[in-house]
């Protein structure tokens, strides 16, 4: 078979073999094993972030991708009469409001521009002047263009306020650390095949559970009813329906991998060489990053297309992926950017044949950039 591409992308990512391997089984969804093992992965993704059930909180497995998690926390965990205020500098922000205007549900919104981080002040500001806010939501790392938001800021003030906080870090949990009671979230979102570098087929939700018991009989959809989700789990220990049995698997070899590279800490680390090895390389070749260098993470970063009439991303997109390498185009309001993501099986040694792949590929389409300027 020929070799994968490497993939640099925001998910999904290039995994290990050892990942792929093993799925190489069939397990069935009721035998003890199986049920022992998904019982494993829900106390593993606690201490991922810092909590237990002992402390507090609960682990809940949703089929699908990352958005289904999302979609299950905000369609089961606030009320008729409750009223969501979300914060959105980028599309996965904007991906919320849809949601909670789909179920009809109260919301006010706080936006900033893509490359601002959401602030602290405007949120405090926000639950003061409307007591009937009750859910605050949030964005970790937003993907759109890999800004980093202040989520230990905002997470104390809205507990402090006695509202609900909800985290959607499907991008940066299990890479950058976060613990779950210090950064006063109720809900946190993830999924299989990002930072702890699973593959596709489910989402996780981190539930403070006292709030999780207040979503019983709320949900508004059968298959995303959180709660319900969560006693099926914890009851008999199965899924409600068809559990992704294979991703499972998939998911228990990588999170023994991420504990093998020492945790979160150890992972942040590769992806930080990896990010530092990408942006330098990058700015070496001309191309300016989107993004000012205090806010962003080292996930996934945003470069400016180059001024030359030769670029046309498409193109420059589809010979890189005939060498091997896959990157991901922008998904920015106004500006033109392309992205590249530094998470997922990846080492420096992979960004320098990329970034070799990608001086080849301007030098074919004669694209000429100007050495960027060291201040944007
Ligand atoms: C990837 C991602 C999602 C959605 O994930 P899907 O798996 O594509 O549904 C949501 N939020 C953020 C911040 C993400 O990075």
């Amino acid at each position: 078979m020929a070799k994968d591409k490497l993939l640099f992308t925001p998910g999904p990512l290039t995994t290990s073999r050892t990942v792929k391997e093993a799925m190489l089984h069939d397990v069935g969804s009721r035998d003890d094993e199986f049920i022992a093992m998904v019982r494993d992965i829900r106390r593993q993704l606690l201490e991922l972030g810092g909590v237990s059930q002992t402390s507090g909180y609960e682990a809940v497995l949703v089929q699908g991708s990352g958005t289904f998690g999302v979609e299950s926390v905000l369609s089961s965990a606030i009320p008729a009469d409750g009223k969501a205020l979300i914060l959105v500098n980028g599309a996965y922000g904007e991906r919320m409001v849809q949601m909670t205007a789909r179920y009809g549900i109260a919301t006010e919104v706080l936006r900033w521009a893509e490359n601002e981080v959401t602030d602290p002040s405007a949120v405090e500001a926000k639950l003061k002047a409307d007591s009937s806010i009750t859910h605050v939501i949030i964005v970790h790392c937003e993907t759109t263009t890999g800004i980093m938001n202040p989520v230990e800021t905002i997470g104390p003030m809205v507990q402090a306020a006695g509202k609900t906080f909800i985290v959607d870090a499907m991008s940066s949990f299990g890479a950058i650390p976060l613990n779950l009671a210090e950064a006063g979230v109720d809900y946190l979102i993830s999924s299989a095949n990002k930072c702890i570098e699973g593959v596709p087929g489910f989402s996780f939700v981190l539930a403070r559970k006292s709030k999780l018991d207040t979503c019983k009989g709320q949900a508004r959809t059968l298959s995303l009813d959180l709660h319900a989700q969560w006693a099926g789990l914890e009851g008999n220990g199965q899924f409600r329906y068809t559990p992704p049995t294979h991703t499972l698997l998939a998911f228990a070899q990588a999170l023994k991998e991420l504990a093998d590279e020492g945790g979160v800490k150890g992972r942040g680390a590769r992806y930080l060489a990896n990010h530092n090895a990408l942006k330098a390389g990058m700015q070496k070749l001309g191309f300016i990053p989107y993004l000012a260098p205090e806010v962003q993470s080292y996930i996934i970063t945003a470069f400016h297309y180059p001024g030359d009439a030769n670029f046309h991303f498409e193109e420059f997109y589809r010979r890189l992926s005939q060498r091997g390498m896959v990157i991901y185009p922008g998904k920015l309001g106004h500006v033109d950017c392309f992205r590249m993501g530094n998470i997922g099986r990846m080492q420096p040694a992979d960004i320098a044949a990329l970034l070799v792949a990608l001086e080849g590929v301007l030098k074919e389409m004669s694209v000429a950039i100007p050495v960027a300027k060291p201040k944007r």
